[in-house]
């Protein structure tokens, strides 16, 4: 594949990267800019807004007048139209669409990293070993000229030689002490920034419990184990009712918080339950559940719905009254020979059903006649 040449500034990299190349195709609204010109754009944007102009939103700003990046023109252009937009928002929207490169690029820094600590072992273990060699080699050499040697002067000069060499080597393994040692304490930085760097790829940027990836990685595991007689493995998926309501009459910034809400109340439900549960996309959340009870999926799904249906729901920024929000949702038990796809299909038709019926209800696949 051809690689594709990018400009060394910031801002032209950052063109190439929202544009593919160079003379930025904009904003629809807006005519084909130059970089220079989205610059400005992005100066003002921020200015007019008293939105600090940090790097990320520096970023997030520039994709959107770059207009490149459909959703972040979507997202933007609705909270514009939302009555405005802050800083905070346009960190949030650069977690959401951006973060994603700003992983890749973590992982590439530290693999870089890492490199240069290899070469730097390499170099160490490679002096040290070329030391002992050599202290062996002329220290075979004495030993063999040792036999049959009666003058005590000429073993004098051979026994200081010795000592020179023993200096010598302990010197060469207190240096590649010292070098291993350092070299020690920066894998453990790189092995300590590369978890995190996991835990980031596993966590839902928004709500900071597991996001769809770490829930896909549960569901693989769950459906290679056999299914056990004692044992009911389900799953539950959560829709949060006429969500779409929500953000439209009280802003994409109160549906945010109601999802962390949400997310939140789920975590405390799972761990009381020794369940898994993520984020699986938008408004909608996924458990993962083992259970002895046959009944467990309902009980679960019951338990979060009717908490959720009891939060009295303020607005932080005025206190304003939100109103009940509700969520619906479908389970599923695991059958011997389920694939992924199949087990969360069925969970699926299940909260398909507690829509259709009236939301605010949860429903068991096997309820459902196919
Ligand atoms: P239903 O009861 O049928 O589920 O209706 P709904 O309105 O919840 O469903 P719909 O699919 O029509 O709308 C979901 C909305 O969720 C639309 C989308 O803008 C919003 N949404 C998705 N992700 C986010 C997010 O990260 N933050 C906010 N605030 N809204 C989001
Ligand atoms: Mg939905
Ligand atoms: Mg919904």
């Amino acid at each position: 594949m051809a690689k594709k040449q990018v400009a060394n500034d910031p801002a032209g990299l950052l063109a190439a990267v929202f544009s593919g190349g160079f003379g930025v195709q904009t904003h629809p609204a807006q005519q084909t800019c130059s970089v220079e010109e989205i610059s400005r754009k992005v100066l003002t944007f921020c200015s007019e807004r008293a939105i600090s102009p940090l790097p990320a939103v520096y970023e997030l700003v520039f994709g959107y007048f770059a207009g490149d990046h459909a959703e972040i023109v979507e997202a933007v252009d609705a909270e514009l139209a939302n009555g405005g937009i802050d800083t905070e928002r346009v960190l949030v929207l650069h977690e959401k669409f951006l973060r994603g490169s700003d992983l890749a690029m973590a992982v590439d820094c530290i693999g870089a990293e890492l490199g240069v600590e290899l070469s730097s072992l390499e170099r160490i273990t490679r002096s040290g070993l070329d030391g002992a060699i050599r202290s062996r080699g002329e220290l075979t050499r004495i030993s063999s000229g040792l036999t049959g040697r009666a003058n005590s002067q000429e073993m004098m000069r051979l026994v200081q030689r010795i000592r020179e060499i023993v200096v010598q080597e302990s010197n060469n393994v207190t240096l590649m002490t010292e070098g291993l040692d350092v070299a020690r304490n920066r894998l453990a930085t790189i092995e300590r920034d590369l978890e995190t760097c996991v835990r980031a790829a596993n966590t839902d940027f928004l709500t900071g419990i597991a996001n769809r990836r770490a829930l896909d990685a549960r569901l693989a595991a769950m459906v290679r184990r056999s299914c056990s007689i004692d044992g009911h493995d389900f799953v539950v998926m959560f829709d949060i009712d006429h969500f779409k309501r929500v953000n439209d009459t009280h802003g994409h910034a109160v549906g945010d918080n109601v999802l962390r809400e949400f997310a939140g109340l789920l975590k405390r439900e799972c761990s009381a339950m020794g369940a898994f549960g993520g984020r699986w996309g938008g408004e909608e959340f996924c458990v993962l559940l083992s259970s002895r009870d046959e009944n467990g999926g309902a009980i679960f799904a019951e338990a979060v719905r009717r908490r959720l249906e009891e939060v009295h729901w303020q607005r932080l920024s005025d206190g304003g009254e939100i109103g009940q929000i509700t969520a619906s949702a479908g389970y599923a038990l695991r059958i011997e020979g389920d694939c992924q796809n199949v087990l969360v299909e069925r969970a699926d038709r299940a909260l398909y059903a507690a829509k259709h019926r009236g939301r605010n209800l949860c429903v068991g696949a096997q309820e459902l006649t196919f």
